[in-house]
């Protein structure tokens, strides 16, 4: 039998928002050898803009923290204010140069804005295999 909810959900692309272009082809190029649809936002208006204009298809957000015009943290809350009119919620993963350890404050601010976990740049391709498997559902 063919398993046609399990299908249509991995047709669904993951979204990168960061303003670096470098990470950001980095990243795809990563998420594209797993096997993952990519598409990316240069920053949080823009990633928000294509939430809003297309949410069933994405499964998952990376989320660059300081970008300009909208930064991660604003973008990720506008995402979830978008979601309680749709009754939705997509995984968004928080990406940043910073070091979390030296600023904790930072990772629950982003968790206060609603983002599911914190990923350290430089990404590793494990652990954005670890991602895709935990969030792929
Ligand atoms: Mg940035």
């Amino acid at each position: 039998m063919v398993d046609t909810t399990n299908s249509a959900k991995k047709a669904k692309k993951i979204m990168i928002v960061d303003d670096d272009p470098f990470c950001t082809q980095l990243v795809k190029m990563m998420l594209e050898s797993l096997g993952q649809q990519v598409d990316s936002a240069t920053n949080g208006k823009e990633g928000v803009g294509m939430y809003q204009k297309n949410c069933k298809g994405y499964k998952l957000i990376l989320m660059d923290f300081h970008m300009p015009e909208v930064d991660g943290f604003e973008a990720t809350k506008q995402i979830r204010t978008l979601e309680k009119y749709l009754g939705m919620q997509v995984p968004v993963i928080g990406l940043t140069g910073d070091d979390v350890k030296q600023n904790p404050d930072i990772e629950s601010k982003a968790m206060e804005v609603g983002m599911n976990q914190v990923m350290t740049k430089p990404v590793n391709i494990q652990f954005l295999q670890q991602i895709v498997s935990e969030f792929d559902y």
